[in-house]
């Protein structure tokens, strides 16, 4: 495994930024971003994008193959209880009401 990766952001290389900068003078580029693999990315998006800008810009250009590879044919659901509703009035005799939603609790352990 290599140490560093490139940045995937799309428009990386285009960011003006002195850290970019690359080749000998009367030749120069703006060059994609090379990022450090180490403690703080291994097991998150940064290990690819240099920011969260690029991760921006490489979802937006890509989120419709994501949706193909990961379809959403039916909605998800998380079992609640019946949701309680109740009244509270404050100190300055403003009243209002609050919902408790509860998710159901599966565990089977006491
Ligand atoms: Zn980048």
């Amino acid at each position: 495994m290599s140490d560093y990766n490139w940045c995937h952001g799309p428009k990386c290389h285009t960011n003006k930024t002195q850290d970019r900068i690359r080749g000998v003078k009367g030749s120069k580029v703006l060059r994609t971003r090379k990022i450090l693999q180490n403690q703080w990315n291994a097991n998150n998006q940064f290990s690819h994008f240099c920011s969260q800008g690029c991760w921006n810009d490489f979802a937006y250009a890509h989120w419709e193959e994501f949706i193909r590879l990961h379809p959403r044919l039916e909605p998800l659901e998380t079992p609640i209880e019946d949701p309680v509703k109740t009244k509270h009035t404050t100190s300055y005799g403003y009243t209002y009401t609050n919902t408790e939603i509860k998710e159901v609790d599966n565990n089977t352990n006491p």
